[in-house]
């Protein structure tokens, strides 16, 4: 599960694995994952062991 905040809903969402859209590798342990909210809006989330803060438990 993925806690993200859409802008468009203005909203945090608990979205499940199956709403990823992509995962990105920035840099070493900086992880961005593409998701989609419940409406469909494109949301980023960050994380990794350098991001203070909340990513996901488990993909
Ligand atoms: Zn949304």
């Amino acid at each position: 599960m993925f806690v993200a905040y859409c802008d468009e809903c203005e909203d945090r969402f608990l979205l499940p694995a199956s709403h990823v859209v992509a995962v990105h590798n920035l840099a070493s342990g900086v992880i961005a994952v593409e998701l989609t909210c419940y409406e469909n809006h494109r949301v980023l989330v960050m994380s990794g062991n350098d991001i203070d803060i909340q990513g996901p438990a488990t993909v």
